[in-house]
């Protein structure tokens, strides 16, 4: 199969020019079809002598391709199933607020960090998506045109993927690619140290931060990479290099009933974030299958919230959109179609 060409960076896509004998500029030629106008084909490229169309579509192939599946949840968001090329399925949910439009992506079909939470850390690991995979959820989404935000938020860990990630942020942000602002653009990640140390100085987006508790046994229970890379350790990290102005670090924090929704903790949360410009956003829990966890009620969250408001920490409190599609944060999984899909062939 041709490798794609769909989702190389710049520099790539120079190295691909090269190759084909054409001079330097065309990089930029190949990179305003490929991200401004959306070519299918390599014999839409006009301005390319057509003997080099020729050697182009012979050694790769625009790989974009549209969703298999959309659902629409009574609140507008709308999820959509892409295929991956290794198999099995990513979902992306479109996200309406308003004026804006948060697109919410996905980097692996399934994820390896099992968090106890999580339905696509249940799905296991299948494989990572490559630049070109992660940024089509993206350039075949119908809606693509109100995006306003995009949020790496769907299935799977960025930082397990970093070379991926930051090659489709390359493409997202830059003024030859799909020209989007870094400040529109924010990556979660449970926080993998070394490769999130190496996206605070390679991009210049968001970061989103899973906290969940701020007790080490506890958040060990709840997700095992605490285990490899303590929180303790992420926040010195995001201490050490306080980052530029335009710049944000958020902590998600998953509200679960009894479990990390205490005064203590949210005592504990005001403590450890002590010195770091950042923001909190509560989740409220959506309960996933096979958990003994539940949601913590509404009014438990807004005092939590208040809680840490009064210790001068900027809290949010995240809405539950798309609920009933399963759309919503953490509830993305394609475990069945994986399985049916399997059971085909
Ligand atoms: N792997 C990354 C990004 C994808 S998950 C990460 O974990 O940060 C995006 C967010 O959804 C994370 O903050 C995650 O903790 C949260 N999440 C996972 N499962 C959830 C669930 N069942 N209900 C609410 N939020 C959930
Ligand atoms: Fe993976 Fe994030 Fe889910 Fe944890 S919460 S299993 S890191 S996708």
């Amino acid at each position: 199969m041709p490798e794609s060409i769909f989702g190389s960076t710049l520099s790539e896509l120079s190295r691909i020019a090269a190759e084909a004998g054409l001079p330097t500029f065309a990089a930029k030629q190949l990179s305003d079809w490929l991200y401004r106008k959306n070519a299918v084909s390599f014999q839409d490229m006009l301005n390319i002598p057509l003997r080099s169309r020729q050697w182009l579509s012979e050694r790769y192939s625009i790989d974009a391709p549209g969703p298999v599946k959309a659902t629409e949840s009574q609140d507008g968001t709308r999820k959509y199933l892409f295929p991956a090329k290794q198999g099995g399925f990513v979902e992306a949910a479109w996200i309406p607020e308003g004026k804006r439009a948060t697109l919410c992506l996905s980097v692996q079909v399934g994820c390896k960090m099992g968090c106890l939470f999580c339905m696509t850390g249940k799905q296991g690991f299948q494989s990572n998506l490559s630049p070109g995979e992660i940024l089509n959820q993206y350039r075949s989404l119908p809606e693509r045109d109100t995006v306003t935000n995009i949020v790496y938020m769907g299935m799977g860990e960025p930082m397990d993927n970093l070379l991926n990630v930051l090659a489709s942020l390359d493409v997202l942000c830059s003024s030859d690619g799909y020209g989007l602002s870094p400040s529109r653009v924010t990556v979660s990640t449970v926080g993998l140290i070394p490769a999130m140390k190496e996206f605070l100085e390679r991009s210049r987006c968001h970061l989103a931060v899973s906290m969940h508790s701020p007790f080490e046994e506890e958040r060990r229970r709840l997700m095992p990479v605490e285990n490899v890379y303590p929180l303790k350790e992420v926040l010195s990290v995001l201490r050490e290099r306080p980052l530029a102005r335009q710049r944000r670090v958020s902590f998600e924090y998953v509200m679960f009933r009894g479990v990390n929704d205490s005064d203590r903790h949210a005592r504990e949360v005001a403590k450890i974030l002590n010195g770091i410009r950042c923001r909190v956003n509560l989740i409220p829990f959506h309960p996933i299958p096979g958990t003994p966890l539940a949601p913590a009620p509404r009014e438990t969250i807004e005092h939590f919230q208040q809680e840490l408001k009064r210790r001068g920490i900027l809290t949010t409190i995240r809405q539950s959109r798309g609920l009933d599609i399963s759309a919503a944060c953490g509830m993305l999984s394609t475990r069945e179609l994986v399985r049916l899909g399997g059971e085909q062939e």
